[in-house]
């Protein structure tokens, strides 16, 4: 169970107390053996810095994260750093342009001294190879490649030291519609063959329904549902789930309607609403919602489905 708390400064526009900027707070999660795990939400939710905490760049506040059941504290962190990387957004920014591509793709192995250079240069050629590019990418720059090329070599790269966990985190967004099949494609392949798991961070809830196989939805830095992926689709528990799928249109089935569209705005993390944080924006809210926050707990006969809501359907 981790937060992510920001203190602000007392400086600037905002002087004053100061106060804390509520990112993450108190989520619990585990990714198992092979699964994906998909994390979603609205920008703002908290989920990059989530997977951020998971990828060991950022230290969470409170909480410790475990792997494989034991907790990670600085010394832990070294020893399993190579078993999970992180895959970004944007792929433009994400490479070094001044290193050709046999260099990024190894540069975690050199980080960590793993193999002799014989050995890395080796497995940079088998990688270019099993995302999809041709032997002699490896001695191109990044600017010469293509969005979805980058993204290949982004993912060749966090393969690199052969990792358990891969956060991904939006790996398509800013790639063209047409691209990012193929790099969805590309991730379950390689998943299919090393039994690998993601934490595959994402607002598209239409790749999410294709890749995912458990999801986890974040408001307001907190884990509101977590299910099946199946499950969630088919009957969303929580409020916030189902006017986000509501949201989503259906190809041949027209839009759903069912009058639970989100309305306004996600409130400010820094001023997060007393009780449940979703009850300004909730249909259902009833007067308990704005004292009482609702624990995560098992939806009414579904065991494995869990919703923070106290009117769960
Ligand atoms: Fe809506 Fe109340 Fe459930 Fe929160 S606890 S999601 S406000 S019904
Ligand atoms: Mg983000």
């Amino acid at each position: 169970q981790v937060s992510v708390h920001f203190p602000q400064g007392r400086h600037g526009l905002f002087a004053g107390p100061a106060a804390v900027l509520r990112a993450v707070e108190n989520v619990s999660l585990a990714v198992r053996p092979g699964e994906t795990l998909a994390l979603v939400g609205e920008s703002g939710s908290g989920k990059s810095t989530l997977g951020q905490v998971v990828a060991g760049l950022r230290d969470p506040t409170a909480g410790a994260l475990k792997f494989h059941g034991r907790p990670m504290g600085k010394t832990e962190w070294r020893a399993a750093r190579k078993a999970i990387q992180i895959v970004f957004q944007d792929p433009f920014s994400a490479l070094d342009p001044r290193m050709p591509v046999s260099d990024l793709i190894t540069e975690p192995l050199r980080i960590q001294r793993l193999g002799t250079g014989a050995e890395r240069r080796r497995r940079a050629a088998e990688l270019v190879g099993q995302v999809g590019l041709p032997l002699d990418a490896l001695n191109r720059y990044p600017h010469e490649f293509s969005g979805g090329q980058r993204q290949r070599i982004a993912i060749a790269r966090a393969l690199a030291p052969d990792p358990a966990l891969i956060v991904a985190d939006e790996p398509l967004s800013a790639l063209d519609v047409s691209i990012q099949s193929q790099i969805l494609n590309l991730m379950k392949t390689i998943q299919e063959e090393r039994g690998l798991s993601y934490l595959f961070i994402s607002h598209d809830l239409a790749v999410v329904n294709h890749l995912a196989d458990r999801v986890a939805v974040l408001y307001l830095g907190r884990l509101v549902e977590l299910a099946e992926r199946a499950d969630l689709f088919a009957k969303p528990s929580h409020p916030y789930t189902a006017a986000l799928l509501d949201a989503v249109p259906r190809i041949g089935r027209g839009r759903r309607r069912r009058g639970r569209s989100l309305k306004g705005e996600m409130p400010s993390p820094l001023n997060p609403p007393p009780g449940c944080v979703f009850h300004p924006r909730c249909p259902k809210a009833q007067d308990i919602c704005r004292v009482t926050p609702p624990a995560l707990e098992p939806a009414p006969g579904r065991p494995r489905h869990l919703a923070a809501c106290h009117f769960k359907e």
